[in-house]
């Protein structure tokens, strides 16, 4: 780091503001990047250990998932096991689409699951991607991070090690999934062999999934002493090609926690994650000062000027949906997406609500 760009931190205050392990890092911060920038979260004095704001957030599908991971931490539930619960709900719900069981599959009717959990107060990370017939796969990511020297496994490995671990396999195509697949593959080339079917014979459901829906959950919870954990877990890009690995399994990519300073988890086009680091340069941003939502809409810019042609559309914008949703150690924190309007899930003290997204550019109603 380059010394000029540091600033010290008074030690009683910096020792105050972290537990554990942290307290062995170095007492520096980087300094905020510009005049003029929103410096909410580095202005706000931290709370004392015990006294943090209980806080869960979670993407738009997350409204039971942050109950029960606000219920598991206020409990004393650590704060990793809390929000994999949390999702383990949207991951075992057929209804929802874009995770677990139910999750739409790949292009060969397969559906390949990518998790990765985040525990701040130890800083350990797992992961598994392109994971096959286990519907869990955030528990899985979790036994990766406690129960292996990796961090990520994939495929076939990672399906050998949750079957060592006395998984169940089944297949996580529903119905529903099924015929949205089908649907898509029938209309996708008029010059293949596969012929769209009559209106009059197909679910008028899977008509609207067409645009290739993005889906996924992120999960970040907050205990009192200030410890921060979080997960990601998702069915991925509908559709994609067999093997395709998105953001959402990537540390740093699609999801990150540094337990000093907060943590950023998205949903949406993971490759734009994986171009730009995302997760892991929102963090930094608010360790330089900026507020959660200030850090997610500089990544968004950031991602929207460096989008190829091909993605944008004719006014120049991305093409494409992606949202973060970040927590801050003082408790602040945000949802933001590239397009609005959007919502996030949260519980804290008020209750279990959603709240809506800061947003880079509206969709106008035609
Ligand atoms: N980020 C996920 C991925 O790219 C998909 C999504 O959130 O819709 O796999």
């Amino acid at each position: 780091m380059n010394r000029t760009t540091e600033v010290s931190v008074p030690r009683r205050r910096f020792l105050a503001n972290v537990t554990g392990a942290l307290a062995a890092v170095p007492l520096t911060i980087a300094a905020a990047h510009a005049a003029g920038e929103d410096t909410t979260s580095r202005s706000a004095p931290l709370p004392r250990p015990g006294q943090f704001p209980v806080r869960v957030i979670s993407s738009a599908n997350g409204l039971d998932a942050t109950r029960t991971a606000y219920e598991a931490i206020l409990k004393g539930g650590d704060t990793l096991d809390a929000c994999v619960a949390g999702v383990n709900l949207v991951e075992d719900d057929p209804n929802d689409t874009s995770v677990g069981y139910g999750g739409l599959p790949n292009e060969d009717g397969i559906v390949e699951l990518d998790a990765a959990v985040m525990h701040g107060p130890t800083h350990q990370a797992g992961a598994v991607a392109a994971l096959q017939n286990i519907k869990n796969p955030s528990k899985v990511a979790k036994l990766v991070m406690e129960q292996t020297d990796h961090v990520l496994l994939v495929g076939e490995g990672a399906l050998k090690f949750a079957r060592a671990h006395g998984f169940k396999e089944e297949d996580l195509l529903t119905e529903r999934a099924r015929k949205i697949w089908l649907y898509w593959r029938q209309s996708r080339d008029k010059d293949d062999d596969w012929i769209e079917p009559p209106d009059e014979l197909l679910d008028p459901e899977v008509k609207t999934f067409f645009k290739r829906p993005t889906g996924t959950i992120h999960c970040a919870g907050m205990n009192t002493n200030g410890d921060i954990s979080c997960t990601t877990t998702t069915s991925g890009l509908a559709f994609k090609l067999a093997g395709r690995v998105g953001d959402s399994p990537i540390i740093g990519a699609g999801l990150y926690v540094d337990n000093a300073v907060g943590s950023s988890g998205s949903t949406g086009r993971g490759e734009a994650n994986l171009q730009n680091l995302s997760c892991s340069t929102a963090v930094e941003l608010m360790r330089g000062g900026r507020s959660p939502k200030e850090a997610g809409l500089e990544i968004l810019r950031r991602i929207a000027a460096n989008s190829v042609n091909r993605l944008r559309d004719k006014d120049g914008r991305p093409n494409f949906d992606l949202s973060f949703y970040l927590l801050a150690k003082n408790g602040d924190y945000a949802g933001v997406s590239m397009w609005g309007p959007a919502k996030f899930a949260i519980t804290d003290e008020k209750g279990t609500r959603h709240e809506p997204c800061a947003v880079l550019f509206e969709r106008v109603a035609k």
